[in-house]
């Protein structure tokens, strides 16, 4: 049983063909710079990599020519699905969703939340429509996770009315990356299905947290945008609203140039001057560059401040799972924070933190309860699984 998982981007498209029952993936790729003259198609499997010019394609383009290839694999023919990551589903969805016209009326209708990242995602439903008019869609949503936080973890303490007039409150994203690494932690744990309390912290180029209390989202970092929470690779985080009138007054510019900075200049990048990738703040940091160390020190000290904060909602901590490009393989950054929340009970195994990430996954402290753990994030194949249950439910 194979599924194609898409993910449109603005200039981007990736997808991957997987069988969820085996957790095995044939075939992924990524188009990038569509539209431009300097588009491309990467093609990996096997652990072989292929890469092709294709100048000014565009999402449908790119797409045909994935279909294309499917087919010369012998995979198009096998697919019960195509499941889509859509970014945001407001509160309008609370776990994945077959498309019907009446799901893409709602998905449009989010585009005000949204206006980066659905309608790309719309043109990748509506040229896989066209492709494979026969076979069932599914709409997998970054947000609906998030939506069984209780009206306190979502709540602004803003004007009430700002809720329903202008949809401001908090959603969350990454929710598919914490939904699946929380199950996976509980498989490799042990914990009870019916009682848990973990902290799932998804560090990659975009950064959150998230308390999971007996598999569901009690509360998280990321807010109305990605922008708020942890401190990222080009995103402030969390900051003082004040500083975006401040700075654009000080400026004499517009509002709306100060928050692209931050969330497009600020972050590792913006601290350390040099670099949004942690592997360069870490490189500089370790031969002693100032302000990549107090970038290094920031994002640590910003991310135990945020796990503690999520212990409230849970009430005690079991597990704390660390996963992303940075929280797979940072064995620093792992350190550091651990260290940072030792009066959590969380103490560091310095051998196996220094092991995991490399290929091996587990615990990195040295007991049983709480415990950090290293857990591999695996968004397509839980978009892939979500798209299989749905076939299943309907028979096909
Ligand atoms: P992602 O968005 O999940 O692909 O994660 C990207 C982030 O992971 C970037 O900040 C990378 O620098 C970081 N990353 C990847 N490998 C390492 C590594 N070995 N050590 C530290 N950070 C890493």
């Amino acid at each position: 049983m194979n599924v194609l998982v898409l993910n449109c981007g603005s200039s981007s498209l990736k997808f991957a063909v997987i069988d969820p029952g085996a957790s095995v993936e044939h075939v992924s790729g990524i188009g990038q710079r569509l539209g431009t003259p300097e588009a491309t198609l990467d093609i990996k499997r096997n652990g072989s990599k292929s890469s092709r010019a294709m100048p000014g394609a565009a999402h449908g383009e790119a797409l045909r020519a994935v279909v294309e290839e499917l087919r010369s694999l012998g995979l198009a023919d096998a697919l019960v699905g195509v499941g889509h990551r859509v970014v945001h589903g407001g509160s309008k969805f609370s776990g994945s969703m077959p498309i019907t016209p009446e799901v893409i009326a709602k998905i449009e209708e989010c585009v005000p939340l949204g206006p980066l990242h659905n309608p790309p995602n719309l043109v990748g439903i509506k040229i896989a429509k066209e492709l494979f008019p026969e076979l069932l869609q599914v709409a997998v949503f970054d947000t609906a996770f998030h939506q069984t936080m209780p009206a306190v973890a979502y709540t602004y303490p803003v004007p009430y009315e700002w809720q329903d007039s202008y949809g401001v409150r908090r959603y969350g994203f990454h929710g598919t990356s914490h939904r699946f690494v929380a199950k996976q932690a509980l498989a490799q744990t042990g914990l009870p299905t019916g009682d848990h309390a973990i902290v799932t912290a998804h560090l990659g180029n975009g950064c959150s947290c998230t308390a999971v209390r007996n598999g569901k989202s009690v509360d998280t970092t990321m807010g109305l945008t990605p922008l708020e929470g942890l401190m990222m690779g080009t995103r402030s985080g969390s900051v003082d609203p004040a500083i975006v009138g401040h700075v654009a007054a000080a400026r004499k510019g517009p509002a709306e140039k100060v928050l692209d900075d931050l969330n497009k200049k600020s972050g590792l990048l913006g601290v350390s001057g040099l670099s949004n990738d942690m592997r360069a703040v870490e490189e500089a940091a370790a031969g002693g560059h100032e302000r990549a160390r107090l970038a290094l020190d920031l994002f640590c000290y910003t991310l135990a401040k945020s796990i503690a904060g999520l212990v409230v909602p849970l009430g005690r901590l079991d597990a704390l799972v660390f996963t992303g490009g940075i929280g797979e393989n940072s064995t620093t950054v792992r350190a550091r924070t651990v260290g940072l929340l030792g009066f959590l009970g969380l103490e560091l195994d310095a051998a196996a933190n220094a092991v995991h990430g490399k290929g091996q996954r587990g615990r990195i402290t040295t007991g049983e309860r709480p415990q950090a753990l290293v857990v591999a994030t695996n968004e397509e194949l839980m978009i892939a699984m979500d798209t299989a249950e749905i076939a299943r439910g309907n028979g096909r």
